[in-house]
C-alpha cells in the first residue's frame, strides 16, 4: 500500500514538473508580461487592457492579449472578433489574430452564444487559467497583456503565481470612494503575492461633454492619484468618461481607432508611453536583438 502511495506521489511530482516546464517554455518567449487587475468589476479593466494592447501593437510591438476574465470575457466583443476560431490542437492552441501584431485568446471564443454562462467551481477555474497560460502558442512576443478576473480572489492569485516573472500589474480603478477601498485591497494583494505594481490607472475620471468640451467630475476625480501617493505606488494617468468609449466597446472598435484624437485617446497614448518606458527599464539583459519597431 505504502509503495503504491509512493509511486502515486512520484507520478504527481513528475506531472507537476512537466507542467511547470511547459509553462516556463511558453512564457520564456515573451519579453514582458503585464497583468491588468482591478479591485472590482465594471471599472473598465477590459477596456483599458484592450486599448493598451492595441496601442502597443500599433507601435510595432508583437502583442498577445489574454482574457481570463471567466465571468465577463468581453475582449473578443470589444475588438469585433467574437466569432474568431481558435485553431491548433489540445495543448497547442492558436490564438485569434486581430491584426498581424495583435493576437488574442479568450474564454469568450469558446462560449459561442452570448448568453452562455460559465458556472464553474474554483478548482476548474484554476485549471482553465493554467491551461490557457500553458497551452496557447503565442510564439515570440514583446508584450503579453493578461486581463485578469476582477477582485482579489483565487483566480488573480493563480495568475500571479503562474506568471512568476511578470513585469507587474496595472491596477485599474474609478475615482469613487467605494472603488478606492477596493483598490487598496488590490495593491495589498499584489504585495502579498510579490507582484510589483507597475502603476495605477484612474478610469472614468471626469466627464468631458462631447458638445461643449466642458469637464464634469461625475464620479469625483483624483482618488487614484491620492491612493498611489498614499501607498507609495506609481500613478500612470487618468482616462476621462466619454460616451464614445461605450460605443466603441459595443461596436467592437478600439476607442483609439474610433476617436484617435480625443482626450481618451491622448490619455491612453500617454499611459502606454509610460508603460514602454517602465518595462524598458526592467528589460532582462539577455534579450534577443530588438526587432525594428515601425512606428515608435
Ligand atoms: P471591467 O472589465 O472592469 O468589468 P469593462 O472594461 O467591461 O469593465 O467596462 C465596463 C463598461 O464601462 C463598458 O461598457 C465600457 O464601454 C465602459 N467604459 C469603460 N471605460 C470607459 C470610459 N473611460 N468612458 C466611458 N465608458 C467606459
Amino acid at each position: 500500500m505504502k509503495k503504491e502511495n509512493n509511486s502515486q506521489h512520484a507520478d504527481d511530482a513528475l506531472e507537476q514538473w512537466k507542467e511547470k516546464e511547459a509553462l516556463k517554455k511558453r512564457l520564456g518567449k515573451i519579453k514582458h508580461k503585464l497583468l491588468v487587475l482591478s479591485g472590482k468589476g465594471g471599472v473598465g479593466k477590459s477596456t483599458v487592457a484592450t486599448n493598451i494592447a492595441f496601442a502597443l501593437s500599433e507601435k510595432g510591438f508583437k502583442v498577445g492579449l489574454m482574457d481570463i476574465d471567466i465571468h465577463g470575457p468581453n475582449i473578443p466583443k470589444m475588438l469585433g472578433i467574437e466569432w474568431g476560431q481558435v485553431g491548433g490542437s489540445e495543448g497547442n492552441l492558436q490564438p485569434v489574430y486581430y491584426s498581424p501584431n495583435l493576437k488574442v485568446m479568450s474564454i469568450g471564443f469558446f462560449l459561442r452564444k452570448e448568453a452562455d454562462a460559465v458556472i464553474w467551481r474554483g478548482p476548474l477555474k484554476m485549471a482553465l487559467i493554467k491551461q490557457f497560460l500553458r497551452d496557447v502558442d503565442w510564439g515570440e512576443l514583446d508584450y503579453l497583456i493578461v486581463d485578469s478576473p476582477p477582485g482579489t480572489g483565487d483566480e488573480p492569485l493563480s495568475v500571479c503565481q503562474l506568471i512568476e516573472d511578470a513585469d507587474g500589474a496595472l491596477v485599474i480603478t474609478t475615482p469613487q470612494d467605494v472603488a478606492l477601498t477596493d483598490i487598496r485591497k488590490a495593491i495589498t494583494f499584489c504585495r502579498q503575492v510579490n507582484m510589483p505594481v507597475l502603476g495605477i490607472v484612474e478610469n472614468m475620471s471626469g466627464f468631458i461633454c462631447p458638445h461643449c468640451g466642458k469637464r464634469t467630475d461625475l464620479f469625483k476625480c483624483g482618488g487614484g492619484k491620492r491612493i498611489a501617493e498614499e501607498m507609495g505606488e506609481p500613478f500612470l494617468g487618468s482616462i476621462p468618461i466619454d460616451p464614445s468609449v461605450v460605443e466603441s466597446c459595443d461596436e467592437g472598435i478600439p476607442a483609439l481607432v474610433k476617436k484617435p484624437k480625443n482626450e481618451v485617446a491622448k490619455a491612453f497614448k500617454q499611459i502606454v508611453k509610460i508603460i514602454i518606458q517602465k518595462t524598458k527599464e526592467k528589460a532582462p539583459p539577455n534579450l534577443p536583438p530588438e526587432r525594428k519597431r515601425s512606428k515608435e
